[in-house]
Parts: C-alpha cells; sequence; structure tokens
C-alpha cells in the first residue's frame, strides 16, 4: 500500500514518536511524505521515504495529484488545529481529494491507530481489489 505521511510543525514529535512505535508495520508499505516531516522519519526510523516539497511550498498539492490518480492508498495527516498556516487551501484541498476518492485519511492519532492496526488485519485490502478492477 501506498501511505502518504504529514504532519504540521507543532506535530511532528507526535508523528515521529507514531512512525517508530509502529515501524515494524510500515516498512511493509511504501511511504510517501511532505519534506520536512519525511526527512525527520527518516532520520529518526530509517525507513524508505519518497519526498515531495514542504507542504507549504506544495508538497501537499504534490499528495494530492497522487489521490488524484487514485494512487494514494492511505494519508496520515497530523493537522494542527490550534495554529493557522499559511497553506490553509492545500490543505483543505488534500482531504477534499481524500473524500472525492474514498482515500481513508486520519487526522489525528486516534483514528491513525485505528487505520494502522486496519492494514495489519487486512481491512484495508478493498484499495487494491478497486485498483486491480479499474485497471
Ligand atoms: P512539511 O509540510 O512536512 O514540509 O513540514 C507539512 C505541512 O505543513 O503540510
Amino acid at each position: 500500500m501506498k501511505i502518504a505521511i504529514i504532519a504540521h510543525d507543532k506535530k511532528k514529535d507526535e508523528m515521529a514518536r507514531f512512525v517508530i512505535a509502529y515501524k515494524h508495520i510500515f516498512a511493509l508499505h511504501q511511504i510517501f511524505a511532505t519534506g520536512t516531516t519525511g526527512l525527520r522519519i527518516q532520520k529518526e526510523t530509517g525507513l524508505k521515504v519518497t519526498r515531495f516539497q514542504s507542504g507549504p511550498l506544495g508538497g501537499d498539492q504534490q499528495i494530492g495529484a497522487l489521490i488524484a490518480q487514485n494512487e494514494m492508498d492511505l494519508v496520515i495527516f497530523f493537522r494542527d488545529p490550534l495554529t493557522a498556516q499559511p497553506h490553509e487551501p492545500d490543505v483543505s484541498a488534500l482531504i477534499r481529494l481524500c473524500d472525492v476518492y474514498d482515500v481513508p485519511l486520519a487526522t489525528n492519532m486516534g483514528t491513525a491507530e485505528v487505520l494502522v492496526r486496519g492494514l495489519v488485519n487486512g481491512d484495508l485490502d478493498w484499495r487494491t481489489i478497486i485498483k486491480d478492477r479499474k485497471e
């Protein structure tokens, strides 16, 4: 599965801890991330991460483009709900595209836990079935 990981600045520590905790699961999948989040994950976990631009410089939109091509299976996006973001329109657009394409999206750790554990249980296997049908 292709997994996108994004964290706003005040959520990066939380995201790093989360990915470390589930490293054994993430290691079985392809990881994509916005620039700064991806660098941090690479450094702290040693996982291979395909990195895009930093979020405010277009990284969210690059991930959105993959969602629009049905090339992303899960998005974990730890948003900071208490700080205004200069790229708020990009954040909204990314979330909107997840809804357009029915891509599972976690915007906080509570949901992320459920989805990542679901990966192990095969709860997201329908993504592969849908993709096979479209090809
Ligand atoms: P970053 O981008 O990983 O480059 O910090 C995240 C964001 O703010 O969307």
